[in-house]
């Protein structure tokens, strides 16, 4: 009796842990392909050398990939809902030629006047996430190029987090990487 209750338990925990998904949330732009500035024809989208190396081994490690970018080109009429949802069609399945499969991609299109919920550095789209999926939140890691991503994850209780900065001598975080594939160094530790 008591071995089977113990028996359950661990099963139970062996399932619980197994559904907890360690996420690498990304921000886009900057991150995954070159920001020139509301990014967003496919023709004008280059992705950042190393991105698809660096998310093979993210989910060799076991972790999964959620983008989450703030897209204010849309709230500001630069281009429309359907032109980013194009062109994130068309990412995605560019990652999946690449055997890349990115768990979902959320986004924000207002502007900041509009201020809403969900434009970085508010959580609106990692609680989103979390509605979504059963996510280890502790162990998973975000991973941007702008104060306001850092901010994200300390708003959200995100302890691992890695700017993405050609400046290495910026003392203001203690984790920071030139691009995705060098993360690599600080995730596997
Ligand atoms: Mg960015
Ligand atoms: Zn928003």
């Amino acid at each position: 009796m008591l071995y089977d209750n113990i028996l359950r338990a661990k099963n139970k925990g062996f399932i619980i842990s197994n559904l907890n998904k360690r996420i690498i949330f990304l921000d886009r732009d900057g991150v995954i392909n070159h920001d020139y500035g509301y990014v967003s024809q496919i023709e004008k989208f280059q992705f950042i050398d190393g991105v698809f190396d660096a998310c093979k081994y993210f989910l060799d490690l076991g972790y999964e990939i959620i983008v989450i970018t703030n897209q204010s080109g849309i709230g500001r009429g630069y281009f429309s809902k359907n032109d980013f949802q194009d062109l994130t069609n068309w990412m995605i399945n560019e990652f999946k030629k690449n055997n890349i499969n990115i768990l979902k991609v959320y986004h924000c299109p207002h502007t900041p006047d509009e201020n809403c919920d969900c434009r970085k550095p508010k959580i609106g789209m990692i609680q989103q996430s979390l509605n979504d999926f059963n996510i280890d939140l502790q162990n998973s890691w975000l991973i941007g190029d702008k104060k306001s991503d850092i901010e994200t994850a300390i708003n959200a209780n995100i302890l691992n987090k890695i700017l993405i900065s050609q400046d290495k001598n910026n003392s203001e975080f203690p984790n920071i990487a030139s691009n995705l594939i060098d993360t690599i160094n600080i995730i596997k530790n």
